[in-house]
This record gives structure tokens, sequence and C-alpha cells, in this order.
């Protein structure tokens, strides 16, 4: 970004950690910093009675307010901008989703620079002796001094100030040397080339003819822009893909990054990367702390990490030579923030790409509609991998039917006997129940009552270890009654299974038998679900009883029968994208079975055997029934042939976000008619869970053949609720393209 010149008129237009959608006005100092003023400055500025950390969006001749009404900023933080590519994806993303700039730069600002920190930039500091200083100089008893002294003595080219530290030695020592002028510092630029020796660490596999053709295919275009959608069934190597692709990334000099879901980044798939190369792998997760975030950053932002795997927010990494965006598990719900910034990394992801002109790889066994769509319509490459490494083939998915039969621990008997069969083999099962608990509500055998949260609308989750009712809404706790509060009668009864209760039933079914549960519960402490997982993966026949974490990406090579509990979950739900959902779960849980020698086994449990959809998915899979929900979707105008916005009200008074939901809506049909703008507006109507955690949901949707006519009508809607001053007293958000209802 060219050096502007600094003018003493200018304007300083700097967004702010606020809700408002709109720049603030400030005067320079006096002393303008190093680089002159320019956009992606940090500044402290007064605002209000506090001081905050804000950044320089652009510079301007011109305030709407009088000169002297303006305040001037405090000081500048850096003396060079935040990255500009950094920039450009949060005004990208404050544009889209119809954020407060803002917020949306400080969302995606690593803590420590929101805070104010000092920031190191693309060069680091390094420090030697005065060329000029005496041979021995006399320290008396600076002990310190002196240690400092030697130890640059047997670095003549320089020391890191990191290094330095590492050793003790504080800042003010060297600031003393340097008082002293004995010791100098230099700035200078962090090496982009790999730290010598061939860029493997292991070698890479001998590839398979499709993955060769998919690697061949982003070989292609590696300058280019170049959306891609490598749809691969569970096992059929897209990770050795990406480690190829990454492969000639880095030995351009360039950097890649991955995003995976946040069940994803375990120690395993980072050790799988760390493996392969002799260059820094970096990973940014959310269990990082405060400093080690600001690390990664910089590492990224310098070129220093070549390679970055990240959860969804590492979308917002910046990368000073990026060579190419892979988002493996690209139909994953983590990639969707849910609340505050409502961003979808993946969608960002692609953004990215485009700006930088650089491949973006998409992969999934079970690639969302939106994804699928822009493959079969040519706007992605379609790349796919039918072949897995082990040769099985997926396992087709049995239907067993749950209707008028007994079950114990929630299986049905013919369940039970392939468990005992596949455990007398020697083999591992899986029993997938998506109800963490003991149970999914108590109730009285004699009235009928159901222990039901008193917040939300909605069943409170019996627990036994330790004994509880939980609602997962809004986690609010009870005590297990004695009797039914209404009727008084003793006769309370667990009503269905969640792990808890399979656990425990398989256990008495199968008592030799090693059972992990593995849920959210039984997880909390640290490492625990890393250790189950090692003692699984080394194998010996057990029992794995779990919810999704169990069902996503791991590779799980002992496991040849797969038992569904209930997979009625999206049948018949109100939200559009459930059936998609389900069937991803479904076709990854199924997934498990069979990785590794050993043909596999599923069997799905349903209330809804004859369903034509369910059938479609067991018959032929889920790229099958892909296709059918694409068709469906095509015929009802919805996402992905039609633009979705979602305005949700929320205030714990039903009248007050009613009366705001139903004055949004009217503005905006009138706006609508007014412009002549060709988009829906529906509602506003209660959330499905209209009341939770004591507040009530109102939703408004609006809906467009266009995206420019979406973004419009919401462009709009925000500016109105902006200067609603009802708004100010009813919680509202705007999330556009919303994953789900
Ligand atoms: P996916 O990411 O598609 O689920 P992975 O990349 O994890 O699949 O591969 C599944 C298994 O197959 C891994 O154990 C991997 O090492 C192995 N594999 C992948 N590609 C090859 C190959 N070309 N030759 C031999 N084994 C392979
Ligand atoms: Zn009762
Ligand atoms: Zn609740």
């Amino acid at each position: 970004m060219p050096t502007r010149e600094f003018s003493p008129a200018s304007i300083l237009r700097v967004a702010l950690p606020s809700p408002l959608r709109r720049l603030f006005d400030y005067l320079p100092t006096r002393q303008a910093p190093a680089c002159g003023w320019q956009p992606g400055l940090r500044v402290h500025v007064p605002f209000g009675h506090r001081e905050v950390v804000g950044v320089v969006v652009e510079l301007s001749e011109h305030s709407e307010l009088p000169r002297h009404k303006l305040r001037a900023v405090s000081k500048a933080l850096d003396d060079a901008p935040l990255p500009a590519d950094w920039l450009w994806l949060c005004r990208f993303t404050a544009r889209y989703y119809q954020h407060s700039l803002g917020d949306t730069l400080h969302n995606a600002l690593p803590a420590r620079l929101r805070q104010g920190h000092p920031m190191a930039g693309r060069t680091h500091t390094l420090w030697r002796r005065h060329p000029e200083a005496p041979e021995a100089p006399d320290f008396g008893r600076a002990k310190r001094q002196a240690e400092l002294w030697a130890l640059l003595g047997q670095h003549p080219h320089g020391l890191a100030t990191r290094a330095i530290t590492a050793h003790g030695l504080t800042h003010d020592v060297l600031n003393r040397l340097l008082h002293k002028q004995l010791i100098e510092r230099r700035e200078v630029e962090i090496a982009a080339e790999p730290t010598g020796g061939s860029l493997l660490a292991t070698p890479a596999l001998p590839l398979n003819r499709e993955q060769a053709e998919a690697l061949a295919a982003l070989h292609e275009k590696l300058t280019h822009f170049h959306p891609c959608l490598l749809e691969g069934v569970t096992g059929s190597g897209k990770t050795e893909v990406y480690l190829q692709l990454i492969e000639a990334v880095v030995a351009k000099g360039q950097q890649a990054l991955v995003l995976v879901p946040e069940i994803g980044l375990t120690p395993q798939t980072l050790a799988r990367f760390r493996q392969r190369f002799n260059a820094p792998v970096l990973a940014l997760h959310s269990g990082l702390t405060d400093a080690e975030r600001l690390d990664v950053w910089e590492a990224a932002a310098s070129g220093r990490a070549r390679v970055i795997i990240g959860t969804r927010s590492a979308v917002f990494i910046p990368l000073a030579r990026p060579g190419a965006i892979i988002v493996d598990e690209e139909h994953d719900g983590s990639y969707k923030q849910q609340d505050g910034l409502r961003y979808h990394a993946r969608d960002l992801a692609i953004a990215r790409a485009h700006y930088h002109g650089i491949p973006v790889v998409l992969g999934s066994a079970t690639p969302s509609l939106e994804s699928l769509h822009q493959a079969l319509n040519g706007h992605y490459r379609h790349l796919r991998l039918t072949q897995r490494a082990s040769r099985h083939p997926p396992a087709k998915l049995e239907l067993l039917d749950l209707r008028h039969r007994r079950r114990q621990g929630g299986l049905l008997p013919d369940a039970l006997t392939a468990v005992k069969a596949t455990l007398e083999a020697g083999k591992q099962v899986l029993v997938f129940i998506n109800r963490r608990g003991f149970a999914p509500t108590l109730a009285c055998h004699a009235c009928g009552w159901m222990a039901e949260c008193g917040q939300c609308d909605a069943r409170m989750t019996l627990h036994r270890a330790p004994p509880l009712l939980a609602c997962h809404h809004c986690d609010s706790r009870r005590a297990l009654p004695d009797a039914c509060p209404e009727c008084h009668s003793g006769d309370l009864r667990a009503l269905g299974s969640g792990t808890e209760r399979s656990e425990e039933t398989l256990q008495t079914l199968f008592p030799d038998t090693r059972i992990h549960r593995i849920d959210r519960d039984s997880t909390r402490r640290k490492d625990s679900f890393e250790q189950a997982l090692k003692e699984i993966q080394r194998g010996g026949p057990c029992l794995l009883v779990g919810t999704q974490m169990l069902a996503k990406g791991h590779h799980l090579p002992h496991v040849t029968l797969v038992v569904v509990v209930n997979a009625d979950g999206g049948l018949y739900a109100a939200d559009f994208r459930a059936l998609e959902h389900n069937a991803q779960l479904l076709e990854q849980v199924a997934g498990r079975a069979g990785r590794a020698a050993d043909p596999g086994r599923v069997l799905v449990q349903t209330l809804h055997p004859d369903d034509p959809q369910l059938g479609q998915l067991a018959e032929h899979g889920y790229a099958a029934l892909a296709r059918d929900l694409l068709e469906e979707r095509r015929i009802a105008r919805l996402p992905p042939f039609g633009f979705m916005a979602l305005l949700r009200v929320e205030s714990p008074r039903v009248d007050a976000a009613t009366a705001l939901a139903q004055s949004a809506a009217s503005a905006l049909r009138e706006w609508l008619t007014q412009t002549a703008t060709p988009a829906q507006c529906l509602g506003p109507v209660p959330a499905p869970m209209e009341r939770r955690q004591n507040r009530y949901h109102l939703h408004l949707m609006l809906s467009a053949d266009k995206r420019s006519r979406l973004h419009a009508a919401a462009s709009f809607l925000a500016q109105w609720l902006e200067a609603s001053p009802d708004a100010r007293r009813v919680r509202w958000s705007l999330d556009i393209d919303p994953q789900t209802l």
C-alpha cells in the first residue's frame, strides 16, 4: 500500500469496537507514525470516557462534524499498518454479513492486538555487539550485562530478542547496553525460504489413479483462483491429496492455510501434517493462550509459518505469501459462527482465494448442497475419489424397523445379535446415539407429567452421574424430584435412551467387554478423549457408545459394525436443511465402519423404514440423495437456488419482541414495494423454540432469487433497525445465509 502524504487537514476515519455500522472521525496527532498515516494503523482513541483501540480505515479531507468538535487520536500503536490482505477480508466480511466493521476487525484480531499490545510485524529484531565497541568493556558488578555481552559474543551475526529473553535476560538489560552504545539492533526480514535440507520429512505416498488425477488438476492452476470440490468417500485419501498440494505450494516458498472442523483438529491430525514436512506447521485453535495466538498470527503474517491449520476463525489469519487454502469436511456446521459476527468460514475462504488468486479445495465425503451445486454447474472444478485406500467399498446402510419392537439400551434384538457376533470375532462396535445423558426426559407414569425446563420450551434431560435434570438448551439444572410435582405419584420413569443409559444396559448385557462412552460429559477432562482414542486404536474387542464426537473424522480402524440407534433426527423437521444435515451425519457415522482391512456393516434403526429419502440414502448413498435434495430445493427456490437472510429478534418480553419484529417487517415491505425490489419477506413468526432461557424469539425471513437483491434488502433492514429507538430495548441480529432456523 502506498504511503500517503500526511496533510494537516486530514481526518482519520476510525473503526471502533462498537455494534454501530459506521466509522468515527478523529484528528491525527501532531507526530505521524513512521509510515505516515494510512489505512490499517491501530490507534488509541478517546471514546466517551474511555480509551479504546481502533483501526484507521480511511483518510478523508472532510468530516460531517465541524473541526472543533473532533477529538484527536491519542497515539498510533504501530509504525506499520496491519496486513493488507487481512484488512481486505475484514472489510469484505463486514459488508457481506451486514456487520459493523469495527466489531468485525475486533473479532478478527488476536486478543493481544485488540488490547493494544505491540505487533512484531514482518521483520524481527536482531541484537549484536556494536562493531566499534571495545573488546572487553568493564561491567563492574552488573552481572546480567556481562552475561548478555558474552552471549552476543557467541553470535556475531546477531541474536533475536526472543532467544535472548529465553536466556532469562530482560529488555532492561538490552536497553542498558544499547544506551552505552555497546550493542546495536537491526530489523531483518523474516526469511521466506525453508530452513534448508529437503522439504519432506517423510516421503509422500504413491497416489492411486483418482488421487493422481485430482492432484494433477490442482497442479494445473496453482497461480489462479481455482475453486475445487474434492468429493471423496471417507477413507479415499483426500488428506493425502491435500498434503501433496501443500508440498507444491511450500516448495514455491508460499504458505498453505488448512481449515478443519472444530472436532477435527486433534493431535493426530496435526501430527500427520507435521510428520510430513520439514517446515513450520502451526495450529490455531481455541485451546491456545493469547500469547500463543499472537505468535501464530505473527508467524503467518511474516511468512515464517508455512502451513497453518486451524478451526473456523483461522480463516482470518493474515498470510504474507498465500499459496492455497484447503477446507476439510467443508459441509461441517462448525464453520458457521452462530452468534455475534455470523460468518461462514468456508464462504470466506472462497472469497479470500479469489482475492489472492489461488486454488481453494473444499473436501468432503458429504458435500454441502451449496458446494455440490457449484460443482455440478461448473463454477467449481469437480474432483472425485470413489475408491477407498482399504479397497472395501463403504458399507450400505441396513434399515431396521423400530416400530412396536422391544429394545434394550436402545438396541433392537437383531442389532444386539450383530454386536455379539462382532465382539466375539474380536472386532469393535460403534453405537451412535445423538443424545447425551441417561434419558431424554423423566416422566410420571401415573399422570403423564414430563420434566420441562422452566426457562425454555424444552424437556429436561435426565442424567445419572451425577443424578440431576439438565436443560441442554440453557444449561439450567434441577435436583431429581422424589415424586411427581403434579400428582405426587412416586412412579417416575426415564423415557427413552441417552448415551449413559445405553452404556449401562450394554454393560449388563456384555459384562466382560470394555465400553468407552464418548460424549461431552465423559470427555470433559482435557485429554480423556485422546486417551480413549489411543486405546481404541490399539485394537481388541470393545464397544464405543458415543455422540457426534465419534461420528466425524476419526480413524477407527478396528470398528467393523456401526449401529445407529435412531436415524430419524432430520426427517419431518421444520428446518429445510435438517434432511441434508441428517444424511451427512448418517453417512459420516457409516464411514467409520470398515476403514481398514475388514469390511463393515452399518445398522440403522428407524421409525420410518419406508421413507423414500432414507431408502435412497441406504440404497445409493449420500451422493445420490444429495442430487434428489438439490432438485427439491430448485423447485422450491430454496438455497442454493435462492438466497436468504434471517432477522432474529429476542426479548424477555414477548410483546416488545413482537412489536419490533412487526414494525421491522412493515418497514421492509414498504421499502420493497417502493424500490420495486423483487425480494420476499416472510413473518414474523415464532422461532422453532420460541422461549429459550426465558427470552422470546421471533424470526423474520428475507429471501430473493439474486444475491444482490437480498443484500440490498438486508442492508435496508440493518439500517432501519439501527435507527429505530425501539430496537435498542430488544436484542436483534441479522444472519446472512443462515444455516439453522
Ligand atoms: P480421507 O481424508 O479421504 O478420509 P485419508 O487421507 O485419511 O482419507 O486416507 C485414509 C487411509 O488411507 C489413511 O490411512 C491413508 O494413509 C491411506 N492412504 C491414502 N492414500 C493412500 C495411497 N495412495 N496409498 C496407500 N494408502 C493411502
Ligand atoms: Zn404425575
Ligand atoms: Zn432451558
